[in-house]
């Protein structure tokens, strides 16, 4: 048994909401992150469709990379068919989250999924990459008290370097202090200078958790006036970006590119935005979901071809223009976080003992049919 919050807070240690762009509103869209969860639905979008295939399986939390919640509603009018759909899920106790441009800019996650769907090998970040900001806290404790306040800050998610966890550092010394006549000391008497011997403990975590982190530190602290200092630190933060580049393993012609992308993302037809469809290209920039604002970050890594959605005419030129090609196989390719996220979720159901059964829409919600 368990909750939407806690299925979020571990999905949000591989793709944290803070990872996400300016201005998308990802996160809880609709519903309670307290909601018990059984089941859970994967699903590209959420549409009026969907939320119906959801009622129908009795799922109780819709996982979306879209966020429902695009436009701000200003009148609950039902008649309104988004609305109307919003009214289904609270009516059905259904909560929506969004993992969006977090989700893309995860490493291993949605741009990483495009670019070994299509066997690119040799693959690096397409756009530069941001970098979590850290702290270090540097926290005094009596000796006794150290390996608690030291397990706690690391179980809060302190001390984690690349694929190490649990980082830390103690350097012992001696504590000094005189309590005043309004104190309450753990150790030590009123107005009578005191010694103790002390741990130096060190630890860094990402900016975005540290008043959690201090929180922590200051439950489990014994004193009651904990000292510590708090420094932002330089390197070492996590790097996460959007969009992929890489090589094919052999150069081929731009026509019998467009049709492995045709084969490789299931799908009957696609757009080429090219100035000349027989030129051999190797090497392949790949951004999910509505990229053509790139297209020069392209130029810079070098790529021969951008793969990308919801190219618009006058970009298209540009491109052109500009001597590059680009492929744009739709924005609904990225139906292929479905399964990769499916194969996360069961693992760390299954890590977790949260006994949810996990699955995924299998509605197809690509607004366009090509006739
Ligand atoms: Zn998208």
């Amino acid at each position: 048994m368990t909750n939407v919050g806690e299925i979020v807070a571990r999905f949000e240690q591989f793709a944290p909401q803070s990872w996400a762009e300016e201005g998308d509103p990802v996160g809880l869209q609709i519903g309670s992150m307290q909601q018990t969860v059984h089941k859970m639905m994967i699903t590209l979008d959420v549409r009026p469709e969907v939320v119906a295939e959801a009622v129908k399986n009795n799922v109780d939390f819709i996982f979306a990379h879209h966020p429902a919640l695009f436009r701000p509603i200003r009148k609950f009018d039902l008649e309104n068919p988004q609305n109307k759909m919003y009214a289904e899920l609270i009516k059905h106790d259904i909560t929506v989250y969004a993992a969006h441009t977090n989700l893309d800019n995860a490493n291993q996650g949605m741009n990483d999924w495009l670019a070994s769907l299509l066997d690119l090998q040799d693959i690096e970040p397409l756009l530069p990459q941001h970098e979590d900001k850290l702290f270090r806290l540097a926290v005094f404790v009596p000796q006794a008290a150290a390996e608690t306040v030291r397990n706690a800050l690391t179980a809060a998610g302190a001390g984690r370097i690349g694929e190490y966890q649990d980082c830390s550092y103690t350097i012992s010394g001696v504590g000094r202090f005189t309590p005043q006549p309004a104190a309450n000391p753990t150790i030590g008497n009123l107005l009578e200078p005191t010694e103790v011997a002390e741990d130096k403990i060190e630890v860094v975590f990402p900016k975005k958790i540290c008043s959690r982190i201090l929180k922590v530190m200051r439950t489990v602290h014994p004193y009651e006036e904990p000292a510590f200092d708090l420094f932002e630190v330089q390197g070492n933060g996590s790097r996460y970006g959007m969009g992929r580049v890489g090589n094919l393993k052999k150069s081929v012609t731009i026509s019998s590119f467009a049709e492995y992308c045709k084969t490789k993302f299931e799908i009957p037809h696609l757009r080429v935005v090219t100035g000349d469809i027989t030129r051999k290209v190797s090497r392949i920039a790949i951004l999910g979901g509505s990229g053509s604002q790139f297209y020069k970050d392209v130029l810079k890594k070098k790529a021969d071809v951008y793969v990308t959605g919801d190219i618009s005419y006058h970009t298209g030129h540009d491109i052109i223009a500009s001597g590059l090609t680009a492929i744009d196989p739709g924005h609904h390719i990225e139906q292929i976080c479905k399964p990769h996220l499916q194969n996360l979720f069961e693992q760390w159901n299954n890590e977790n003992k949260w006994q949810i059964e996990v699955i995924q829409s299998e509605i197809n919600t690509d607004p366009f049919i090509f006739i």
